[in-house]
């Protein structure tokens, strides 16, 4: 069984489409594909409705979080969210709120690089993204306007956390997340909790208080996780009891990242569908 549990499609940061995408999931031999764009269920009934047979495709989201970080100060933090009910007014609305943070920050964002990078054009660069908007969409415009080379020299110059172009965007608190989550009948996932070059790391201490606000489970495996991390993270999830994933954060041509370049423990799966009563699979 290959268990893939954290893709992006097109629907926010990725660059297939949710049908390309359980299609490329399918042919890359995975069993279970989770579908984890940012902040959106946009790309769900697509994603469902395009799934070969054989593939299972499990409804899920990566909510924008703020956590505490190993030196006290706000950390974003990424929190996969699995089979809520997508009904749940509260976190419904939640969602809406984050995703118009999202729009609201890039079209900041273009219009500060416009600035300096006439090419850019922040209405036109805005028309063509879907719901959830994201850095990325910025990185892949600057590339095409010649600005930078790639998506990773964009990364790591004007769309840097510390350029003068970057804006930060209002993320959910990640205890408030958590139980919004659990009270949707979801399942919440800590994702890369140890990606290192994204930035400051997230305080475990935090990951420890979360359990009690009933946190599901740690992302273990990740591309971006070394060896010593993974170890930390794996012994902390099996100390609190938490769910182990391993998954591929999938960007499509966004990032160098492979369907199935990490996958989940097929008795980590069952125990995912076990705390959920949101929706069934
Ligand atoms: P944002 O959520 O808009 O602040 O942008 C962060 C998103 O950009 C994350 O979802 C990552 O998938 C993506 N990202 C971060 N760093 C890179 C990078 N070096 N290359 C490509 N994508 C990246
Ligand atoms: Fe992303
Ligand atoms: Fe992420
Ligand atoms: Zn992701």
């Amino acid at each position: 069984m290959l268990i893939d549990l954290h893709t992006h499609s097109a629907v926010s940061d990725g660059t297939d489409t949710p049908a390309e995408l359980v299609r490329a999931a399918a042919d890359a031999g995975l069993d279970v594909v989770a579908l984890t764009d940012h902040d959106t269920t946009d790309g769900w009934a697509e994603a469902l409705g395009a799934a070969p047979t054989g593939l299972t495709v499990v409804r899920g989201i990566e909510m924008s979080c703020e956590g505490r970080g190993e030196d006290g100060d706000p950390v974003p933090v990424h929190l996969l969210a699995y089979l809520f009910d997508p009904e749940d007014e509260v976190f419904a609305a939640e969602r809406s709120r984050l995703l118009g943070e999202r729009t609201e920050r890039i079209r900041l964002m273009a219009e500060r690089l416009a600035t300096d990078y006439p090419m850019i054009e922040p209405d036109a660069i805005l028309a063509a993204i879907g719901p959830s908007a994201g850095r990325p969409h910025l990185a892949r415009a600057l590339v095409a306007a010649g600005a930078v080379a790639n998506v990773q020299a964009a990364f790591d110059g004007p769309l840097a956390t510390k350029s003068p172009y970057y804006v930060a965007k209002i993320d959910t608190p990640l205890e408030r997340a958590v139980a919004m989550i659990r009270t949707a009948g979801g399942v919440s996932v800590v994702a890369h909790a140890r990606a290192r070059a994204r930035g400051r790391l997230l305080d475990l201490e935090h990951v420890r208080e979360l359990v009690g606000h009933g946190l599901g489970g740690l992302e273990v495996e990740h591309a971006d996780h070394d060896a010593e991390d993974t170890r930390i993270l794996r012994d902390l999830a099996e100390e609190l009891d938490l769910i182990a994933t391993g998954s591929s954060d999938y960007h499509g041509d966004n990032k160098t990242l492979r369907l199935g370049q990490h996958t989940t423990a097929v008795e980590q799966y069952e125990r995912l569908l076990a705390q959920s009563s949101g929706i069934e699979v």
